[in-house]
C-alpha cells in the first residue's frame, strides 16, 4: 500500500520563484487569498458536476454540493472545504508542485528583481493556490478524489519553503479541505465577521454556496448556549450570468470576470446578453486589461467556458470565437446543446458557427463602444490585442470593414508614435477628391516618418498612415479597401496625385533630362530596375520605389525572417531634379566621379527608408572619397 508513505518533494523552481514573488509583492492585497481558494473549490464543484454526467456513482450519496468556511480563533487557522471532484495522489503533486501552465517561463524571464516592477507582472499571470502562503506559514490540502475509497485520501502539507509532504491520511468524503495555519501577523482572518465580509465581498457570483456556521443569537440571561453548529449559505449562490442585467454591479462582474479568466486584474470590459428565439443562449464577454503571456502560442488555451443549462461542461471552448478574438474571455450557457456535448460535435455543430457569428459580432461592438465612450481603456486594449485584431481580415472576411474600424495607426498628421489614428479619422480629414488611403510602411516609426517618400504628401497637405507593424502590410493586402477607398502604397509605382500642373512639369523635365537618366540607368544596371524623374521628392535626391504589383518591403522583410527564400528584389530608383546635387551632376564629365556619385546617391535612398546596405564598407569608402576631395577643394 502507498498510500501510508510519507514522502518529501521539492516544489518546481518555478513555483519557488513564484511563491517568493507573491509573498513578497501581495502584502496590500492580502485577503486574494481567500477568492483563489473560493474558486477552485467552485471550479472543483463544476467538475464533479460535469464528471457526474456520465457517472452519478461520483455523488456518492452526497449531491448537495457545497463549500464550507470555517475558522479556529485560538488555533489561528482558517479552512475552506468543497465536497467538489478532489484529487488523488498524482493529481495533488502536478496541480500543488508545479505550474503546469503554459507561458510560465517567458513569465518568469520578465521578472526583474525589481519587487514592485515584479508585483505587477504578477497580475498579468493570476495567482491562484499559492496565494495562500500570503497570509499562511503552514497550509495543509486534504484531498480525496470523488469516486475512490476513504484510504485513498491524500495529505499535502507545506510551509511554502520549497518543499512539500505528501502521505496517504484516510478521508471520508470526497473533495478538498485545506486549512490555512495563519501568521502571526494575519491571526485577524480568524474571524467571523472579517470572513463573511470577504465571501460576499469575492464569492457572491460563485453558482455555488458558500457556507459558514450561522453565529448564535445571544440569549438574554442565558450563557451562550453550546448549540448545534448550523451552517448557512453567506452568497446568493446564483451564477451571475443567469442573474438580470440590472441586478448585477460592476464589481460583481469585475469579480467573476476575475474569477473565471483566472486573471488578478479587473477586465476593460464587458458584454453581457440573453438571447431568445431558435436558439437560446447566454453570453457574458469580457475584454482582458493584458494579454496573456500565451497570446501567440498556436497551442495556449483560448476559448469560452461552456455551460449547457447552467452545468458547466468545458472550459477553453474555442469553437465559438474566431482566431482573430482568440483573447476574448467569458462564458456560454446554452439550452440547446446536449449535455453531452464534446469538442468534436462542437466543431461541426450549425448551431455552434451561428453562435459564433452572433458573438463575434457582439465582441466587434463591444470593442467600437469601447473606443468611442473609453479611449483611454481602448487605447490600453489596443497597445495589448492590436496585432491580434490585425488577424482579423484574412479570417473573417464578412466582418472585414467592422474590424477595420477598431485599427489605430500613426500617422503624418500626428508628431509622435502614438496609434490614434482610425481609418474613419482618416476619411474625414481626407481631401474632397482623395480617392485613396495612402500609407506606407517602415521598420519603425522615425524611419517612416523622415522618409523621403512624405515628402510631395506634406507639400500638398495629404494624409499619410505609417504602418510599422510586420503584419501590416500583409493585412492591408486582405484589407484592400475600406468605406470604398482603396489603400495605396506611397512606395510602389508611378504616383498619380492627378495633379495636372505637376504632371505636365514631370513630362517637361523628363524632356530636359533624358540625357542624364540614361546615363545613370547605365551605372546602376545591374541594381535597378530602372531609373526615373520623380515627382514624389521635394528635398531629397532620390528614392527607391517598387512595382506597382511587387512586394512590399515590409512584407519581404517578414518572410525572409520566416526564413523563406525570396528572389531578389530589383527597384526603380526615382530622382529629383529639382534637388542641387542631381541637377548638378548633369556638369560632371569626370566618368569615374559621376560613378561614384550615382552609387552614393543609390545608398543613400536605401538608407532612408531604413534599409540594409549590400556593402557598407564600400559605402563608407566612397563618401570619404568624395569628403576628402571636398578638402582638397
Ligand atoms: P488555476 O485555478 O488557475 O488552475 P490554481 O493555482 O488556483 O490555478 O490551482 C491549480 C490546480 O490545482 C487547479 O487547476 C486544480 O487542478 C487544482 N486544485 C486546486 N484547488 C483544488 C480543489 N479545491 N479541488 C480540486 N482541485 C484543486
Ligand atoms: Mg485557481
Amino acid at each position: 500500500m502507498t498510500t501510508a508513505q510519507k514522502e518529501t518533494l521539492g516544489f518546481q523552481t518555478e513555483v519557488k520563484q513564484m511563491l517568493h514573488l507573491m509573498i513578497h509583492s501581495l502584502y496590500s492585497n492580502k485577503e486574494i487569498f481567500l477568492r483563489e481558494l473560493i474558486s477552485n473549490a467552485s471550479d472543483a464543484c463544476d467538475k464533479l458536476r460535469f464528471e457526474a454526467l456520465n457517472n452519478a456513482d461520483l455523488f456518492e450519496s452526497d449531491g448537495d454540493i457545497k463549500v464550507k468556511i470555517s475558522h479556529d480563533a485560538d488555533a489561528g487557522t482558517v479552512t475552506i472545504a468543497d465536497n467538489g471532484i478532489g484529487m488523488n495522489r498524482d493529481e495533488v503533486i502536478e496541480n500543488l508542485g508545479t505550474i503546469a501552465k503554459s507561458g510560465t517561463s517567458a513569465f518568469l524571464e520578465k521578472m526583474t528583481g525589481d519587487e514592485q516592477k515584479d508585483s505587477q507582472l504578477i497580475g498579468q499571470f493570476g495567482v491562484g493556490f499559492y496565494s495562500s502562503f500570503i497570509v499562511a506559514d503552514k497550509v495543509e490540502v486534504h484531498t480525496r478524489r470523488a469516486g475512490e475509497s476513504a484510504e485513498d485520501g491524500i495529505r499535502w502539507t507545506s510551509e511554502g519553503e520549497g518543499d512539500f509532504t505528501i502521505e496517504g491520511d484516510a478521508k471520508a468524503t470526497r473533495g478538498t479541505t485545506i486549512v490555512l495555519h495563519l501568521k502571526k501577523d494575519e491571526a485577524e482572518f480568524a474571524d467571523s465577521t472579517r470572513l463573511r465580509h470577504l465571501v460576499t465581498k469575492y464569492a457572491d457570483h460563485i453558482a455555488i454556496p458558500v457556507e459558514m456556521i450561522k453565529e448564535a443569537e445571544p440569549v438574554e440571561g442565558e450563557d451562550a448556549p453550546a448549540a448545534e453548529e448550523e451552517w448557512e449559505a453567506v452568497n446568493s449562490a446564483k451564477a451571475l450570468w443567469t442573474r438580470s442585467k440590472s441586478e448585477i454591479e460592476d464589481e460583481e462582474y469585475q469579480e467573476f470576470y476575475k474569477h473565471i479568466a483566472h486573471d488578478y486584474e479587473d477586465s476593460l470590459s464587458w458584454s453581457h446578453n440573453k438571447v431568445e428565439g431558435k436558439l437560446e443562449y447566454t453570453s457574458l464577454l469580457y475584454v482582458p486589461k493584458r494579454p496573456p503571456f500565451d497570446l501567440w502560442n498556436r497551442e495556449g488555451a483560448r476559448g469560452l467556458k461552456l455551460y449547457v443549462q447552467r452545468v458547466f461542461i468545458m472550459d477553453d471552448a474555442e469553437q465559438f470565437l474566431p482566431p482573430y478574438l482568440r483573447f476574448i474571455k467569458g462564458v456560454v450557457d446554452s439550452n440547446d446543446l446536449p449535455l453531452n456535448v464534446s469538442r468534436e460535435i462542437l466543431q461541426d455543430n450549425g448551431n455552434i458557427s451561428s453562435m459564433r457569428s452572433a458573438l463575434t459580432k457582439r465582441i466587434l461592438d463591444m470593442l467600437k463602444k469601447m473606443a468611442k465612450n473609453k479611449p483611454e481603456e481602448y487605447k490600453t486594449f489596443w497597445e495589448g490585442f492590436g496585432q491580434v485584431l490585425k488577424e482579423g481580415p484574412a479570417d473573417d472576411f464578412a466582418n472585414k470593414e467592422k474590424i477595420a474600424e477598431l485599427f489605430r495607426f500613426s500617422s503624418t498628421k500626428g508628431d509622435d508614435d502614438a496609434q490614434v489614428v482610425s481609418l474613419d479619422d482618416y476619411l474625414e480629414r481626407a481631401q474632397d477628391d482623395q480617392d485613396k488611403i495612402y500609407y506606407l510602411t517602415a521598420e519603425n516609426y522615425l524611419t517612416g516618418s523622415r522618409s523621403p517618400h512624405l515628402e510631395v504628401f506634406r507639400k500638398k497637405g495629404i494624409e499619410v498612415l505609417l504602418l510599422t507593424d510586420r503584419v501590416d502590410e500583409w493585412m492591408i493586402s486582405h484589407l484592400s479597401e475600406f468605406k470604398g477607398k482603396t489603400f495605396e502604397d506611397i512606395t510602389k509605382g508611378e504616383l498619380n496625385l492627378d495633379d495636372e500642373a505637376s504632371k505636365k512639369e514631370l513630362e517637361e523635365a523628363q524632356e530636359k533630362h533624358a540625357d542624364l537618366v540614361e546615363r545613370i540607368k547605365a551605372k546602376l544596371a545591374d541594381k535597378v530596375e530602372d531609373v526615373r524623374l520623380t515627382n514624389r521628392l521635394t528635398d531629397s535626391p532620390a528614392c527607391l520605389v517598387v512595382g506597382k504589383e511587387d512586394m512590399g518591403m515590409q512584407m519581404r522583410r517578414m518572410l525572409e525572417a520566416a526564413g523563406q527564400a525570396l528572389p531578389e528584389a530589383k527597384r526603380i530608383l526615382e530622382v529629383n531634379t529639382d534637388h542641387p546635387l542631381i541637377a548638378k551632376m548633369d556638369s560632371q564629365s569626370d566618368e569615374d566621379r559621376f560613378s561614384e556619385m550615382v552609387e552614393v546617391i543609390y545608398e543613400q535612398a536605401q538608407l532612408a527608408e531604413g534599409s540594409q546596405l549590400q556593402d557598407p564598407a564600400g559605402y563608407v569608402e566612397r563618401m570619404n572619397k568624395l569628403l576628402l576631395s571636398l578638402l582638397e577643394g
